[in-house]
C-alpha cells in the first residue's frame, strides 16, 4: 500500500474498543465501507453464533480445546476473557498485512487493546468510542433486545469500567451521530497514512 502520497509504507493496525451500546459494531461496519483500504480482522471466539452472525466473516467460531491450543501455540497476537467467553486476533494475518502495508480495523476490548499496544508500538493506532452519555449508552444496550436482563445489568457494569479506559488511547471520538463519527474516522486514518515514520526506507520524495 501506498502512502497518501504514493510513498510504499507499512500497514497500521487501527483499534477501535468501546463499551458495548457505544455504536462501535455499526461505526465498524460503516468506516469498512466508507474508508477505502482499510479490511477487518476476524477474530476468534469461543462463544457460540449469534442469530445472523456468519462464522468468518464476524468470526472464526472455535472450541475452548482449539482456542486454548492455539493461544499455547503462540498463533494469538491477543486474547482476553470477555463475558465468560474468549476472543483474539489471529498473529499470521495481521504481521502480514502490516509487512504488505495493508490496513486493518481490529474491533476488541481494552484488555486486547493494551497487549496490541504493547506489541506493535510503532504500528497500532488505538481509537475510544463512546456514547454522548450512559442514559444514551443503556438505552441502546436495551433497545438491542437480545439479552436477558441480566446479561444487560452485566454489559452495564462493565461498560462503566471500560469507558474510564478511554484516556489509555491516542483518539477519542464521541458517537453522537455516525455519519459525523465515520468522518471523524476518517480523517484520523487519512492523517495516520501520512505520517513520515511509516513510509519504508527505499522511499525518496524527488529522489534526494
Ligand atoms: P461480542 O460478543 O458482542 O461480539 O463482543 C464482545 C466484546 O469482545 C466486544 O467488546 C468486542 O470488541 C470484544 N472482542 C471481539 N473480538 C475480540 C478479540 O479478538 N480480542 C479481544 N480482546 N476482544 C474482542
Amino acid at each position: 500500500m501506498m502512502d497518501l502520497n504514493g510513498g510504499p509504507r507499512r500497514g497500521i493496525v487501527f483499534i477501535l474498543s468501546a463499551p458495548s451500546g457505544a455504536g462501535k459494531t455499526t461505526i465498524s461496519r460503516a468506516a469498512l465501507g466508507a474508508i477505502a483500504g482499510l479490511t477487518a480482522s476476524v477474530s476468534l471466539t469461543t462463544r457460540k453464533p449469534r442469530a445472523g452472525e456468519v462464522e468468518g466473516r464476524d468470526y472464526h467460531f472455535v472450541s475452548d480445546e482449539d482456542f486454548n491450543r492455539r493461544v499455547g501455540a503462540h498463533e494469538m497476537a491477543e486474547w482476553a476473557r470477555v463475558f465468560d467467553a474468549s476472543y483474539g486476533t489471529p498473529r499470521a494475518p495481521l504481521d502480514r498485512a502490516i509487512a504488505a502495508g495493508e490496513d486493518i480495523l481490529l474491533d476488541i476490548d481494552i484488555q486486547g487493546a493494551s497487549q496490541i499496544r504493547a506489541k506493535y508500538p510503532a504500528d497500532a493506532v488505538t481509537i475510544f468510542v463512546l456514547p454522548p452519555s450512559f442514559a444514551e449508552l443503556e438505552g441502546r444496550l436495551r433497545g438491542r433486545g437480545t439479552e436477558d436482563e441480566a446479561a444487560i445489568g452485566r454489559r452495564l457494569k462493565r461498560a462503566r469500567e471500560e469507558a474510564s479506559a478511554y484516556p489509555e488511547y491516542d483518539y477519542l471520538i464521541i458517537n453522537a451521530e455516525v455519519g459525523d463519527s465515520i468522518a471523524r474516522l476518517q480523517a484520523v486514518v487519512n492523517a495516520e497514512r501520512l505520517r513520515v515514520a511509516r513510509l519504508r526506507g527505499e522511499f525518496a520524495p524527488w529522489q534526494l
